[in-house]
């Protein structure tokens, strides 16, 4: 099977999905994940069907499998906090109405932070949200990303993320995003990739693992600080990120990079490049620039 590798893109609203099927064609990519608006607030325009219908023609004329797209939910949304409850749950199942009407499948979701509330109340927070925003005709799995536990943002082991899962009633509904910067920066070492996988099969079950964001980080492991780093820059390092990407056992699951633009430059398409050619090019950043 061929590589499900792809990157964040663009949505913007003069195009919508039909502008992020080409910028992901022009990154040599098979995949994609976007924002169906600005990720730092909750304005939204209506998804337009007939872009819709063209962006998906567009794909299959270059084997883009749907199953495979991913949407991002924005950041701003906290599900732990209580004080927006009834916005959370209402924005939450639109996101799920815009998500469906696009023909994807698969909705990324920070847990939240629990800010001053602790770990426990933020946990039942999020759970009370999931279960109020998802019903029985849901057709979107929410797939919660691990986290770096910078400030009190939970999700940054797998007991927080199977403690959510268990409170969760619709379980089918609900997968996992696993972000290797995350990962590493919450004190999970990814060289050994086969134990964590092993960690995470045990404690949380390897089938909720829907996605995977593959990012480098600039800081060390433990150190809870969330700064992704472009493929091979940063403290995990190329080979252990390529060891990941071509993991047996994660062959049918997305790979999407989150890796900082070089300048104003997006990295993907050489990013793409190297990890097909399995090789390192220490002169990335340059060659973006040229
Ligand atoms: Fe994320
Ligand atoms: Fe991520
Ligand atoms: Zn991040």
């Amino acid at each position: 099977m061929d590589l499900i590798i792809g990157s964040h893109v663009s949505f913007n609203s003069s195009e919508q999905l039909l502008g992020s099927v080409k910028e992901t064609l022009g990154y040599g990519a098979t995949t994609f994940m976007f924002y169906t608006g600005a990720p730092q607030n909750t304005v939204r325009v209506p998804i337009n069907l007939e872009l819709t219908k063209e962006a998906l023609i567009l794909m299959s004329e270059n084997n883009i499998d749907i199953k495979n797209v991913v949407v991002h939910a924005p950041y701003i949304i906290n599900l732990a906090n209580s004080n927006n409850f009834d916005f959370n749950v209402r924005f939450l199942k639109e996101e799920l109405s815009r998500v469906e009407a696009l023909g994807v499948d698969k909705l990324v979701l920070h847990p939240g932070s629990h800010v001053n509330l602790g770990v426990d109340v933020g946990i039942k927070n999020i759970v009370d949200s999931l279960n109020m925003a998802l019903d029985d005709d849901t057709k979107v799995t929410i797939c919660l990303e691990t986290m770096a536990g910078k400030g009190t943002e939970l999700g940054k082991s797998f007991d927080e993320i199977k403690k959510i899962i268990d409170g969760v009633k619709l379980k089918d509904k609900i997968g996992v995003c696993m972000d290797t910067c995350h990962l590493n920066d919450a004190g999970y070492d990814l060289k050994d990739f086969d134990t964590i996988l092993d960690e995470f099969d045990k404690i949380v079950g390897l089938k909720y693992l829907k996605v995977i964001h593959i990012n480098d980080s600039k800081n060390l492991i433990s150190t809870h600080k969330d700064r992704h780093e472009n493929i091979g820059f940063g403290t995990i390092g190329f080979d252990t990120l390529i060891n990941i990407i071509y993991n047996d056992r994660l062959k049918g699951i997305p790979k999407i990079l989150e890796t900082p633009y070089v300048e104003k430059y997006p990295p993907y398409k050489y990013e793409i490049e190297m990890i097909r050619n399995k090789k390192f090019n220490p002169n990335l950043k340059e060659d973006i620039l040229k």
